[in-house]
């Protein structure tokens, strides 16, 4: 089932062109792949998807029907959580603190501490179960800060999970955990957006794979259907 397409969509920043012509579908309870060069238009399609941009042409079409979130707090509450590649965390707060920050409407700052904190817990019991909760995010190291933006996310019980380079900062154990947790996150009908520089990663964790070049999508692959084949998917990506 299609939960999010994206079609048509165009993105100037000034004079420079982020996205041309930006296509992309999600299924439920699937994990699609972004690739893509370092500016090819990733993360401003990620970003316009989750609100912090208004795309300048095209349509998002969510759950059935056309959306234009104002802006991350309005696509959270209706389910679509991001996880910024340059992440999102209020350094002098807490790791839990930080964490029902992503929370729904505010929901986060209602609840007793006790049970924000359990709740954070309960997120990192999956992720990265030593971290220590009461921590101010500055003290972190930065694969700490990593897992933290993704808890926060996740927080917000999305039902679709956009992971701009969420592994950028891992150590490969850190990148397993994840991945589980995306596979788990994924039986349970969560669609997810997953993008990385490393061509293994995704064809490791991916259902399917959209490739961007130069501000559009080039082709997408359905490993259901298709052979993961590495070679032709950096011909995608190269244009070569
Ligand atoms: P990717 O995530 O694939 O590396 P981006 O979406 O970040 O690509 O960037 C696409 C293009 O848009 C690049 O040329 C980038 O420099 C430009 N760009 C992205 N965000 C901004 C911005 N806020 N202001 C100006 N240019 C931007
Ligand atoms: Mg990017």
């Amino acid at each position: 089932m299609v939960i999010l397409e994206a079609k048509g969509i165009k993105k100037y920043f000034g004079g420079v062109v982020a996205l041309s012509n930006g296509n992309l579908k999600c299924r439920k309870g699937r994990i699609t792949g972004l690739l893509g060069a370092n500016g090819s238009g990733k993360s401003t399609l990620s970003k316009i998807i989750a609100g912090v941009y208004r795309a300048d042409a095209g349509e998002i079409i969510y759950e059935g029907k056309a959306v234009h979130y104002r802006n991350p707090h309005e696509a959270r509450q209706n389910g679509i959580a991001l996880v910024f590649q340059n992440l999102s965390l209020v350094p002098d707060l807490t790791v839990w603190q930080n964490i029902v920050l992503g929370m729904e409407k505010n929901r986060g700052l209602f609840l007793e501490n006790e049970e924000a904190r359990a709740l954070s817990r309960a997120i990192l019991e999956n992720l990265m179960p030593d971290l220590d909760i009461e921590k101010k995010v500055y003290q972190l190291s930065p694969s700490e800060m990593q897992v933290v933006e993704i808890a926060k996310a996740i927080s917000s019980n999305p039902r679709l999970l956009i992971l701009d380079e969420p592994t950028a900062a891992l150590e490969q154990h850190e990148v397993k955990n994840l991945f589980e947790y995306m596979r788990k996150l994924a039986n349970e009908g969560v669609a997810m957006i997953f993008t990385s520089h490393r061509l293994w990663e995704v064809m490791e964790i991916c259902d399917d794979v959209t490739i961007f070049r130069n501000g559009e999508d080039v082709a997408t692959i359905d490993f259901d259907k298709e052979e993961k084949d590495p070679d032709k998917i950096i011909g995608y990506i190269t244009g070569e």
